[in-house]
């Protein structure tokens, strides 16, 4: 954006990808429209020649319908803003993001140490395909004392989730960060979370920050989209030619949704974190509950880290409780405004029922055969949500 005097994030949001004026009229629509296309035409060879250049070159050029037009570019330049990037790459869903991330950078013999609270998908990713490729992956615990001893040779990245998924553990991203430089390692790292709003990455050190867009930005669980986000030259060129390559490419119909929902994400995220924080107040009060895991909360492990590094917080968060698994189960089924379901960071409340397969991979979980609840605190009124799982622990008869 080239107005000098929009500096605020919330004020670019509401500014990024405005419709042009028609050079007649002098109107124009306050929304851009979704520009479905398929391919592009030009007005004269020359006009086309210029754009192949600009592609050659690997800046964002309007070639092809793949690449979309000017409703894709829009959302490109929203995840920029957000992330503090130069650009962002698009991809048809978080996880489609994060193997566009690595395909882009990893090669045959490289070695990529994932943090063991990474987002489970990833571990299936490894196996069904970075495995094939000959591409080797180790699990560690994202603390650097716990990182020093996994570099090999041919280490080329460190791949993490701050904070993590299911227990959010909260991650030291400058010290990651340092440590990658130290070893000569990419950092890449899942913003899901913070989807550059609360938590930017690349300002913190990281070379290359992924986002779902799915959730937070997109924000009313109605489509898939994810995002790659880079400022280094090389990493540009290289995200810019596996995209190509791969033949990556989303609806403008998605692109038009996710920047119609991106208008809305201060207050949508806002919102959700302030009605989180109150769960977490009323979940501190029952003895059922264990341990709260939710970076924003005083008591959590993270809080300082969030503090430090974090601008704001969002909806989720994990409760360790000590019902049996049978309870466990009557209370997430007895729940009636918090919907069965994965995802987050739509308009409305959600339970996951935590299998202690995906949890037992993380050093963060120390919480041995206690049932996890993860729950996306939505829109809702708090009131209501809290008076919803009072009655399911009560009716789950522990
Ligand atoms: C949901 C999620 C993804 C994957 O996004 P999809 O759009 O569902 O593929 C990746 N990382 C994190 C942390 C997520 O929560």
């Amino acid at each position: 954006m080239t107005n000098p005097t929009v500096n605020n994030l919330d004020t670019r949001l509401q500014h990024t990808g405005l419709a042009s004026f028609d050079p007649d009229t002098g109107a124009a629509p306050v929304a851009l429209p979704s520009m479905r296309t398929s391919t592009i035409r030009f007005r004269d060879l020359d006009a086309l020649d210029k754009a192949l250049a600009n592609r050659a070159k690997g800046e964002r050029a309007i070639v092809y319908g793949r690449g979309g037009m000017d409703t894709h570019g829009a959302l490109e330049q929203v995840f920029c803003d957000l992330e503090g990037a130069q650009r962002a790459f698009l991809a048809s869903s978080g996880l489609a993001a994060i193997t566009l991330a690595l395909l882009a950078t990893l090669k045959t013999g490289d070695h990529v140490i994932v943090a063991d609270c990474a987002y489970g998908p990833v571990r299936i990713m490894d196996q069904s395909l970075l495995s094939r490729l000959g591409i080797q992956v180790t699990y560690c615990r994202a603390r650097v004392e716990d990182l020093a001893s996994q570099v090999q040779e041919n280490t080329r990245m460190l791949y993490v989730e701050s904070p993590g998924s299911l227990l959010f553990e909260m991650l030291d991203i400058p010290a990651l960060a340092a440590f990658s430089k130290q070893h000569n390692l990419l950092l890449a790292t899942d913003n899901t979370w913070g989807s550059g709003y609360v938590y930017r990455p690349l300002d913190l050190g990281a070379d290359i920050s992924v986002v779902a867009g799915t959730k937070y930005v997109a924000g009313h669980s109605d489509l898939m989209l994810g995002a790659v986000m880079v400022n280094d030259e090389e990493l540009i060129t290289r995200m810019h030619q596996t995209h190509y390559a791969m033949g990556y490419s989303i609806s403008a119909d998605d692109a038009w949704l996710a920047l119609r929902g991106v208008r809305t994400l201060p207050i949508r995220m806002k919102q959700s974190a302030e009605n989180a924080l109150q769960v977490c107040q009323f979940l501190a009060t029952r003895q059922e509950v264990a341990r709260i895991y939710h970076p924003a909360w005083p008591d959590d492990e993270g809080y300082a880290l969030w503090q430090r590094d974090c601008t704001g917080s969002n909806g989720m968060l994990a409760a360790e409780l000590t019902l049996s698994s049978v309870a466990a189960r009557r209370f997430v089924n007895a729940l009636q405004l918090f919907s069965i379901g994965f995802s987050w960071g739509g308009f409305e409340s959600l339970v996951q029922l935590v299998d202690h397969k995906t949890l037992q991979p993380h050093g963060y979980w120390q919480g041995g055969d206690n049932a996890v609840v993860r729950l996306h605190i939505g829109l809702e009124s708090p009131a209501d949500l809290i008076a919803d799982i009072t009655q399911a622990l009560e009716a789950c008869g522990e």
